[in-house]
């Protein structure tokens, strides 16, 4: 898996397969981000001239493939964003043995966040508890992204039927 910027190398509309040389990426540093159908899936964080796009574009593959690429994007986008220490500012190195950026000066290390979204719902009999602020207006239910933190903030909730 090839990715810059977001964006995968889908070479004929699908994502690569085949060695280093036969993809044309000999010399450049890939790591082992996991398995598919029993063999190893490299990402490489590059970009090639010509067929890089979003990688919604293997939304009709399987599932599996589908999230796969999906998280080889995302942690193209943790190697790129991490090249350097926050507390420091030494170039980072990769972990070999873990999905990680350390600091070889103050020896902090990063990994990728998990940003997980998680929806409540309370029910009692027909009635369904959501959680809605006290300014909120009109009858439409929203769909909240936050934290923890800000979830336990705004305790003011009233009944929604
Ligand atoms: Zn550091």
């Amino acid at each position: 898996m090839v990715s810059h910027d977001s964006q995968v190398w889908l070479p004929e509309g699908k994502l690569p397969h085949g060695t280093a040389a036969q993809c044309g990426l000999e010399g450049i540093v890939g790591r082992q981000i996991g398995e598919w159908q029993g063999e190893c899936v490299w990402l490489v964080s590059h970009q090639k001239t010509s067929q890089m796009d979003s990688v919604r574009q293997l939304l009709d593959e399987d599932v599996a493939l589908f999230q796969l690429a999906g998280r080889g994007v995302q942690l193209a986008e943790f190697y790129r964003s991490h090249q350097f220490c926050g507390y420091c500012g030494q170039k980072m190195v990769h972990s070999k043995t873990e999905l990680a950026c350390l600091c070889p000066q103050c020896k902090e290390r990063y990994y990728p966040q998990i940003a997980p979204c998680v929806i409540v719902a309370i029910r009692r009999g027909e009635e369904i508890l959501l959680a809605q602020h006290q300014r909120h207006r009109g009858n439409s239910i929203l769909c909240w992204r936050g934290s923890w933190k800000w979830a336990k903030r705004s305790n003011r909730r009233s009944p929604v039927k």
